[in-house]
């Protein structure tokens, strides 16, 4: 069983048995936000959630939640942040999110949020970084580390497949929870609980690595709350599911009920982008059966497709286009 499949089987057992959000593949760092991939980011609601929820499907940008544009504040549109090629584009990405709507006034552009920004809409973040084979355990230690000294998340899970033995227990950080998991029968088994990791102290980021010497960053509570707040909204907008236009067309392809793309010549679950495509023995060309991944995720989690508040500003946004 390869990452990809474990992952996939994975998340969808953690949606189907939790009222959570989902979601995989997000930058897990603060200092270098690139140098490390969490596997799975697991969202528990917050108080707030559905008005979140109504609010929009999509990311909104950490940098417009935290703008000067609010629901009763206008702002002149060059003003928005800096007015930077930067700005700009976080005003489009937060006006396609209906985050914020453009109104005109005096031959001018004005940008005001379309509902407030509700505060505490998640408890909880869990990272869960997958080794489904611990006899190859590639990063999996300095992964672990990482995660525990920057403390980014509320916890930390490792997932794997093999039996899990005192040894292995041994090389994971205490605060690291460890679960068995069973892609096959979707069995899961806590081995180990994770401890609370401190999200409100400073945290320590490696943020270099040379032999005999680590460099490292400290990273303190309100950057570490901005990430965390970016992160959010991230595993809210994307989700876990490969999106349609991943799958190959070729006719042997299709969506379980869960919506991971599955080959019916191989008889698995495919990774699209290492297993699919002209370079596979049986790929046969047809075009892309229709796929719908948001509509699986829409009924099987908490996330709303179309909440009928973003729907209503759409059609005021067109009216301004
Ligand atoms: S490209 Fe190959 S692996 Fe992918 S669906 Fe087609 S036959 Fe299956």
């Amino acid at each position: 069983m390869d990452e990809f499949r474990f992952e996939l089987a994975l998340c969808s057992h953690l949606e189907s048995e939790t009222e959570t959000i989902v979601a995989r593949q997000l930058g897990g760092a603060v200092a270098r936000p690139g140098a490390r991939v969490v596997d799975i980011v697991v969202l528990q609601p917050g108080d707030q959630f559905d008005m979140r929820a109504r609010l929009s499907p999509n990311a909104v940008p950490t940098s417009a939640i935290e703008s000067d544009v609010g629901a009763g504040q206008a702002v002149p549109r060059r003003d928005v942040l800096d007015g930077s090629s930067h700005a700009r584009r976080v005003v489009e990405t937060a006006v396609e999110a209906g985050y914020f709507q453009i109104e005109r006034r005096d031959g001018r552009e004005w940008v005001r949020a379309t509902a407030r920004y509700p505060e505490g809409w998640y408890d909880r973040l869990t990272a869960i970084e997958n080794k489904p084979d611990l006899a190859k355990p590639g990063d999996l230690e300095r992964q672990l580390t990482h995660d525990v000294t920057v403390g980014l998340f509320d916890e930390v899970v490792m997932a794997t497949n093999s039996h899990v033995t005192r040894a292995h227990l041994n090389r994971i950080p205490d605060a690291v929870g460890v679960w068995q998991f069973d892609p096959e029968t979707g069995e899961r088994t806590v081995v180990r609980d994770p401890s609370p990791l401190p999200v409100d102290e400073p945290g320590v980021e490696p943020v270099d690595r040379r032999p005999l010497r680590t460099d490292v960053a400290i990273v303190g509570p309100e950057e570490k709350r901005r990430r965390r707040l970016t992160i959010a909204e991230r595993a809210y907008g994307k989700g876990w599911r490969p999106k349609a236009d991943a799958y190959p067309e070729c006719t042997h392809v299709e969506a379980t009920e869960d919506c991971r793309p599955y080959c019916s010549q191989f008889d698995r679950v495919v990774d699209p982008g290492t297993d699919c495509g002209t370079d596979c023995p049986a790929f046969e060309r047809e075009s892309t059966p229709t796929i719908d991944p948001e509509a699986a995720r829409a009924e099987r989690s908490p996330w709303i497709r179309d909440p009928p508040g973003a729907l209503h500003r759409q059609v005021g946004l067109d009216r301004f286009g």
